[in-house]
Order: C-alpha cells, then sequence, then structure tokens
C-alpha cells in the first residue's frame, strides 16, 4: 500500500471526513484535491486556528494503544479550542510515519474518526510522508467563535475566582507510575465548557492545562498584565481547594499512603497532559458557575482567586517568580515553593529526565 491507499482506506472515507461543521455546504470540498474548500464562515464569526504536534518517545511511548493515539492527537488541538470559547469546525492531519501498519492505522483512525464525529468536526485533509527516525502525528485544527468574544489569556481582574473543571494529578502521577493510564491515553476536552462560559459571559480568562496548573496560571498573570499596563496582579491557590479536585489515580495513592495529601495537591499543581480548563471568573458568577456544573455533570472547583499585589509582608516567604503566584498550604499556611518544584513538563529535557 501507497501513501494514495493509505490516505483513501483510512481516512478519505471516514465519517469525519465525509460531514462535521466545516464540510456543511454543497460547495464544499474536503480530502482529494490539492486543498480543501470548507463551508462558508458564517457571519459575524472568526475562525480560531490552533496547531499541536504529538512525538514518538515524547509525547507518547511506540507501543501506545493506537485507538489512545488518534483520539489524543485531536483531544489536545480541541482542547485548545475548548479554552477558546470555540465551536470546533474543520482540522487537517499530518502523519510521519517510518512505515505503513495496517492495524496501527486502522485503529488509529476509529479513535481520530470517534472524537470527530463526537464533536462534529470535519478531517478535510493533511499529509503524510515517511520518515527514519521518530514518529509524529500533527494536528492541525479550527474553530468558529463569535467576532471579539473569544476567551483570552488576558482579561484577569482583581477579586476574580480561580477554577478548575473536572479533576487535577493523574497526569503526572499517570507519566512515572501507570503509563497507560486514562487521563494520559484519553483526554477529554471540555468543549462544552468553554463554549458556555463563552456564551454565558462567565469568565474573564481561561487556559486549558497542559503544561501544569502552576505554569498556565504564570500565563494567565503575564497576558493580563502585559495587556494592562500598570496591572499587577497575585495568584492565591488553596491546596485545601485543590484536594477537592485530585485525580482517582492520586486519590487511591493517598489512600494506599504512598502519597500524603499535601504531596499528591502539589503533584496536581505541576501536573501538564490534564487538558482540564483555567479560568477566571468575578465572584458574582459563583451560582452560574455552580449551575453549570450540574447541567455539564462536570466538577467545577473554585481553587483561589486573584488580587492586587501587596507588597510582601517582613517575615513571610517572598513569592515564588512563577508570575507572582501564591500557595497555601493545607492549613492555610503560605508555602514556600521553588521553581523546580512549581515546574510543569519540560519538552526540551531529555524524556527520561524530566523530574516527576
Ligand atoms: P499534495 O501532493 O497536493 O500535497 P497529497 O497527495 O499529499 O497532495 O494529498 C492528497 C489528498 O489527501 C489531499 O486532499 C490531502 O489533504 C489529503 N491527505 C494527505 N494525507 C492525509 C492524512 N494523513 N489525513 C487526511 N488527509 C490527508
Ligand atoms: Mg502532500
Amino acid at each position: 500500500m501507497d501513501e494514495f491507499g493509505l490516505i483513501q482506506a483510512y481516512f478519505a472515507g471516514s465519517s469525519a471526513a465525509q460531514q462535521g461543521n466545516g464540510l456543511d455546504h454543497k460547495q464544499s470540498l474536503g480530502i482529494g484535491d490539492d486543498a480543501a474548500l470548507l463551508a462558508p464562515i458564517p457571519q459575524g464569526q472568526q475562525l480560531v486556528v490552533t496547531t499541536d504536534s504529538l512525538v514518538e518517545n515524547r509525547h507518547y511511548l511506540s507501543d501506545v494503544d493506537p485507538t489512545a493515539l488518534g483520539h489524543k492527537a485531536l483531544a489536545v488541538s480541541l482542547s485548545d479550542l475548548a479554552a477558546m470559547g470555540a465551536k470546533p469546525w474543520a482540522f487537517t492531519l499530518n502523519l510521519h510515519l517510518r512505515c505503513i501498519r495496517k492495524p496501527w492505522l486502522e485503529a488509529f483512525s476509529k479513535g481520530l474518526n470517534a472524537l470527530a464525529l463526537e464533536h462534529g468536526i470535519s478531517l478535510v485533509g493533511g499529509d503524510t510522508v515517511s520518515v527514519q527516525a521518530e514518529e509524529a502525528v500533527v494536528v492541525t485544527a479550527m474553530g468558529l467563535v463569535p467576532l471579539g468574544q473569544a476567551l483570552l489569556r488576558e482579561g484577569l481582574q482583581p477579586g476574580d475566582e480561580l477554577w478548575v473543571s473536572g479533576s487535577l494529578g493523574d497526569g503526572m502521577y499517570a507519566l512515572k507510575h501507570k503509563p497507560y493510564a486514562n487521563k494520559l491515553l484519553w483526554p477529554q476536552p471540555r468543549l462544552a465548557l468553554g463554549q458556555a462560559l463563552r456564551n454565558q459571559q462567565l469568565a474573564h480568562a481561561a487556559i486549558d492545562i497542559s503544561d501544569g496548573l502552576a505554569s498556565e496560571l504564570g500565563h494567565l498573570l503575564e497576558r493580563s498584565q502585559a495587556r494592562s499596563q500598570g496591572l499587577e496582579l497575585t495568584a492565591h491557590v488553596y491546596l485545601q481547594s485543590l484536594s477537592q479536585c485530585l485525580g482517582p489515580e492520586l486519590k487511591a495513592a493517598v489512600s494506599r499512603n504512598d502519597l500524603d495529601l499535601q504531596q499528591a495537591c502539589l503533584l496536581a499543581v505541576r501536573s501538564g497532559d490534564e487538558y482540564e480548563l483555567l479560568f477566571a471568573a468575578p465572584l458574582a458568577a459563583r451560582p452560574a458557575i455552580l449551575a453549570l456544573a450540574l447541567q455539564l455533570n462536570l466538577r467545577l472547583t473554585p481553587i483561589g482567586r486573584v488580587d492586587l499585589r501587596q507588597a510582601c509582608p517582613a517575615g513571610q516567604p517572598a513569592t515564588t517568580d512563577m508570575g507572582q503566584n501564591r500557595w497555601y498550604g493545607l492549613e492555610g499556611q503560605v508555602l514556600s515553593l521553588s521553581q523546580d518544584a512549581l515546574a510543569g513538563f519540560n519538552h526540551f529535557q531529555p524524556a527520561g529526565d524530566q523530574e516527576t
């Protein structure tokens, strides 16, 4: 089988390549020509574009379940769309493969297709190349959002509460102890949440957690401060609150006494590969957010708040330089954490050397 046969057999005929939002027009054209023609963008909407690469031995192991890899390749990009409050539209798929393995492709396309159908996103093209070293899978996803209404990283306000969706911590725990755990292999992009937050104008800012809560929180602060000069913000995060939304693997490790609760919370602070949303919302939005949690059947936990930055009182540890976040231990005490203790996944560190 050559490249063309592969595309025909596994992608061109798949449901995701035949339907979905981006192909929902008689003048649209999917896989097969030199380029795809998408349905016209509805008036008053903006195109949102994001791309992510998953590289063998870096983001996944060679013997990963290919169905899960197909799911995850698309899920990580859908998570970016979710964080912008966008509706999925269309995506492309670039495959860098050493060779053509039919069962692998069959399973990979099945995982990819199922998630695409679930969210109505059309597979409209891609590229297939052979490589000698590491394989890779690259997805570029497009979404739509009403003009000027996307959820951004900037926009934090003093007094905002910080919220996270779902549970945290299993991403990093799995990386070390259980590389085949559900959280790592089957992330669930929080699209309904992102769109509802945008639609109901509940959130001031949002980001998805791919590199770890501490690191994403730093991004929210940095972007918000950069865009509104003179605003100096501090985020306060309470491990007590975070302990309410630890992932099931991490909770099990605590009950086995493999970790104490504070260690587990600190793992959750650093854990990447979560694909949950971290968002900031004014206090007044709390009842609507709790109602949304019920409606979506998704845990939403307030884990902290944002304040105007204050000078450090004498005798208290200085805030860490990770975007001036303050972390409070289970008894409410200010924790003095080094940057290392908060670091998430470093993509430029050799795979075997990650601090977990
Ligand atoms: P070109 O030589 O013009 O780049 P290709 O032969 O690479 O065209 O691709 C032929 C068609 O198949 C195009 O529509 C392209 O978008 C699609 N395609 C190629 N690889 C993939 C893939 N991995 N997944 C989905 N569509 C693909
Ligand atoms: Mg090509």
